[in-house]
């Protein structure tokens, strides 16, 4: 068995000597542990460096209560005041370090503004503490009974966009992020998880106190606490040469303990094919998931510890999904929620790369092919509305498959090394990303951004072929016709063109609103497809409709023979609209068949076909054209 169980308060004192450091973090000369990315982020009137909450929660009710000391920036010149988001707490009062100095403020709605006594200088910062209590509720935090969630009593915090504020005062807006350090105060039997590593336990009467701190700046959405009578699933990965040994700790409840083994297993390999495709190690102190319920949402990514769904811990998307934030969302994070798809693309698009890691190129088109759904892309994907829609999953997963299909597979790896390493920390636009994509394929993408992210609606693709006996060769001519409402899109897309004895494929790009492509072959084509192994975008490129058949000029026809009367041969030609089965078949005048010239499923397009009658008598025969529900027979002559 993979998972080794431990007591867990045992494990708790094997770290408590870094209670020591999460007493007093040693800061850079800036108070900040990290130098983070603000040169791109909006202007703001003062930067967060530090939180250290500590709650105290009832556990039997919604009741919580806290302090939350905040170090801060002054990022203006004179800085009066420090305006923060608070909602529907009680703010008790507020303090100024060192001296404990009160300070005024006022509080309406969800605005906290609170009065410095004196002007901070730019780059000078000072810390805070806001003494609040709250019942929240199920906003931000939410509380559940024993009887409601069907096993523990349960607590736990799900805020994003923008609902730290019901559970902690903050500046809550993903591009200020800040390290912290979160104490929690529970009822003795319950174990409280929050993000980064557990550097101490403390016992105090009938309760105790959890003291969670995070080495790395994270931003308010993906802080989180959660409480419940929970046992541990722990593991570990060893070493690489780039990061040291990840703890993995997983809370369930203990009726769930033995299948969340089983369907935990492949955590740690997925780990490790994150840290393969991406090139960038696991970048946190440890990773974890806990299980809640009741919940909303499928799972929710915070900091080093994912929070699921307990009636899905058996989803390895979603475990695949929520691990891969931690990269893409975690440790880069879009800058305001209009870049969410920077986040959620990235997370699903992890989910078809595990599925390519199991079951190869197959299993990777498969996925994919799940993840088209136009009918609920109604926006572009920047500044999505609804914000969590599909758009930023399915279709933002679409975009990293087709942008790897443009860069190439080792360009498309270097892209998300260099693109997560320069960001690291950090927050990210559109902008910014599509800057790394262009230095690393050395070439301007301007016209895949625009037409896949800023624009609405996808490609729709029809398509018809003929071909032509030259001296010695085939002409093979496709015309595309892109039939969606939108301007046409730029598609450079290969096309597979079969015969007896190989398969040849084209790169050709598509650009207007008709396309025709003629080739010359030393094979009669059998058989062409528009990007067989399904890289671009697309609807269906069945010819269904009747109308837009008509336009490409394809529909179920048979032409008469030519020449007529022939001797020993002639020619046949036929039109198919759609893909089928598809028989040309010769009959005598009593019904017998005498040959089949064709058997086989074909593709929409023109056909000619040769018929050699010099093994047949002279007389009347007539050829039949059956596909798909269309038949249709005519009559020709051999006159010998
Ligand atoms: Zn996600």
């Amino acid at each position: 068995m993979q998972w080794r169980w431990c007591i867990f308060i045992a494990c708790s004192l094997l770290v408590s000597p870094l209670y020591a450091q999460w007493l007093e973090k040693p800061l850079s000369p800036c108070g900040c542990r990290y130098a983070l990315s603000s040169a791109t982020s909006p202007l703001r009137p003062a930067d967060i460096l530090h939180y250290r909450l500590s709650l105290s929660l009832s556990m039997r009710d919604n009741f919580l209560q806290g302090s939350n000391q905040i170090r801060f920036r002054s990022m203006v010149p004179a800085l009066r005041r420090l305006s923060l988001s608070a909602a529907q707490m009680t703010i008790d009062s507020i303090t100024l370090q060192p001296n404990h100095e009160r300070v005024r403020f006022s509080h309406q709605g969800d605005s906290l503004h609170i009065d410095l006594p004196s002007p901070l200088a730019l780059n000078d910062s000072a810390t805070l503490t806001i003494y609040y209590h709250a019942t929240p509720n199920r906003r931000g935090y939410y509380f559940y009974t024993a009887a409601e969630s069907g096993a523990e009593p349960i607590a736990y915090t799900l805020s994003q966009p923008y609902d730290a504020r019901y559970w902690m005062p903050c500046y809550d807006e993903p591009y200020d992020k800040a390290t912290a350090d979160i104490s929690i105060t529970v009822p003795s039997g319950f174990i409280a998880a929050s993000i980064g590593r557990l550097v101490h336990v403390e016992h105090i009467g009938n309760f105790t106190r959890y003291y969670w701190s995070t080495h790395f700046p994270v931003a308010t959405y993906l802080m989180c606490v959660t409480v419940s009578r929970y046992s541990i699933l722990r593991d570990f990965l060893p070493p690489t040469s780039e990061r040291d040994t990840l703890p993995i700790e997983h809370y369930v409840w203990r009726q769930d303990s033995l299948q969340a083994i089983s369907y935990f297993r492949d955590v740690k390999r997925m780990i490790a094919v994150c840290e393969s495709v991406y090139g960038i190690a696991y970048p946190f102190e440890k990773y974890g998931q806990a299980a809640v319920r009741p919940f909303s949402v499928g799972g929710m990514e915070h900091q080093t510890l994912t929070t699921l769904n307990q009636a899905l811990l058996f989803n390895e998307n979603l475990i695949m999904h929520e691990l891969a934030h931690q990269w893409w969302g975690d440790m880069v994070t879009c800058e305001t929620w209009r870049d969410l798809w920077l986040n959620e693309g990235f997370a699903t698009y992890s989910e078809a790369l595990w599925q390519e890691a199991l079951g190869g190129a197959t299993a990777l088109r498969r996925y994919m092919r799940t993840r088209i759904r136009p009918r609920n892309w109604t926006t572009p994907i920047y500044n999505a509305s609804p914000l969590f829609g599909d758009v930023v999953y399915g279709k933002a997963a679409w975009v990293l498959h087709m942008l790897r299909k443009q860069m190439g597979d080792t360009l498309f790896r270097e892209l998300l090394k260099r693109y997560g390493m320069r960001y690291q920390f950090a927050n990210v636009r559109t902008a910014d990303f599509q800057r790394v994509a262009e230095e690393v394929y050395g070439s301007s993408l301007e016209w895949f951004f625009q037409q896949w992210i800023f624009r609405t609606g996808i490609p729709k693709l029809e398509y018809g072929w003929s071909k032509s006996q030259r001296s010695s060769s085939w002409e093979l001519r496709i015309a595309i016709r892109q039939t969606q409402p939108e301007p046409p899109f730029i598609l450079p897309m290969d096309i597979q063109v079969y015969s007896a004895s190989k398969k040849e494929v084209f790169s050709r790009t598509i650009q207007s609103r008709d396309s025709t492509f003629v080739f010359l072959l030393s094979e009669e084509p059998t058989s062409v497809f528009l990007d067989e192994d399904e890289w671009i975008l697309k609807e269906s490129l069945n010819l269904t409709d009747i109308a837009e058949r008509s336009k490409l000029g394809l529909s179920f026809r048979l032409e008469q023979n030519y020449p007529n009367p022939f001797n020993p041969t002639t020619t046949i030609r036929y039109e198919l609209p759609a893909s089928a089965f598809t028989t040309l078949q010769i009959f005598d005048v009593l019904g017998r068949e005498v040959q089949t010239l064709v058997r086989a499923r074909q593709e929409a397009g023109r056909y000619t076909i040769n018929f050699d009658a010099r093994h047949l008598p002279s007389g009347i025969y007539f050829y039949r054209l059956q596909s798909g529900k269309f038949s249709e027979t005519k009559k020709m002559t051999l006159l010998k």
